[in-house]
């Protein structure tokens, strides 16, 4: 094992850790996962056995060149702070990447687990370079934009937050204080309302296995969801035109009849506009891949790679003194 050449990848979670080594070509060569804990003190200890981990399986930690963290809240991505997450008990300003510097003594960033997830995803499905618009489907509901290969941040990071764009002025309260948000209508909590089964691997699941069974209230509740799905591709296509649109979060598990299901959703909001049916919507929507940590890779893939090198691998592999060949 050649030394310092991978980047690892946390996704830290309300429930677990996923980690990820990603290799200079950035292709995945390890991946676990570990409970995570609560509390500023207990998700800095999660992440420091997470990496440490991580580590032991690659040929130990001197095979890490950095780490870079998808945190599921607020975060100061300039001094790497996390700033709030009701999940796991942080109220208050952490400094997350400095305090885990300063354990693992290797070069931390920490970027919001939404933005992380849409670099891992551009990179796990080879969009390389093409406009991507990471669509997370969870108890919320948000965006990560990838424009050129770069994360659009915004000015107030706040690019992306297509989950408070009100869509129905009757519909229900928001926490953001506003009525009838995309996150009140298109979220796993908005199916959970709706369809509130718990086996068959929670509502949305359950609500799409029954309206495949062809139970009619069942395809009513998921063709309306869809419906608001598509509402939210249509923003973010519209917006930034990109060319693609992948569904993730924890009702992306539901896969592919997902994705069909918001793309019908697409080509009937398109019958009536000849305008949308040339921008092809439904053309561009993808879906992570199963079991693929994509925050956790693109988590890994905020820490800076070695400079391109002689071999050509896009990382030249550094010496026992840290030097690139030239
Ligand atoms: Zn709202």
């Amino acid at each position: 094992m050649t030394r310092g050449h991978l980047r690892a990848g946390l996704d830290i979670g309300g429930s677990k850790i996923f980690a990820a080594a990603v290799d200079p070509r950035d292709r995945v060569v390890e991946t676990l996962r570990l409970p995570t804990r609560t509390g500023p003190e207990g998700v800095v200890d999660a992440a420091v056995e997470a990496v440490e981990a991580l580590g032991a399986r690659v040929g130990g930690r001197a095979a890490l060149t950095g780490v870079g963290v998808g945190f599921p809240g607020l975060v100061d991505a300039v001094n790497g702070d996390a700033m709030h997450a009701v999940n796991l008990d942080i109220t208050s300003r952490l400094p997350l990447a400095a305090k885990l510097s300063e354990r693992l003594g290797l070069p931390v960033a920490v970027e919001n687990d939404v933005n992380a997830a849409a670099l891992g995803t551009a990179a796990a499905l080879g969009l390389g370079r093409a406009g991507v618009g990471y669509l997370s489907i969870g108890t919320g509901l948000g965006a990560g934009l990838v424009i050129d290969g770069n994360l659009h941040r915004g000015s107030r990071a706040a690019a992306g937050e297509i989950g408070h764009i009100p869509v129905d002025p009757s519909g229900p309260l928001c926490n953001c204080g506003q009525r009838g948000c995309l996150e009140m209508l298109a979220s796993g909590t908005a199916i959970a309302a709706r369809w509130p089964h718990a086996e068959g691997g929670g509502p949305a699941a359950h609500l799409f296995a029954a309206a495949a069974a062809g139970d009619p209230a069942a395809v009513v509740v998921r063709d309306e969801v869809a419906g608001h799905i598509a509402e939210a591709v249509r923003v973010l296509v519209l917006t930034v035109d990109v060319d693609a649109v992948v569904l993730g979060g924890g009702v992306a598990e539901v896969g592919e009849p997902l994705a069909d299901a918001v793309r019908d959703a697409l080509r009937r909001q398109a019958e009536v506009s000849a305008f949308l049916r040339d921008l092809d919507l439904a053309g561009r929507v993808r879906i992570t891949p199963p079991d693929m940590p994509v925050a956790a890779i693109g988590a890994a893939l905020l820490v800076p790679a070695w400079p391109a090198g002689v071999d050509g691998v896009g990382g030249g592999v550094p010496d026992e003194l840290g030097r690139v060949a030239p």
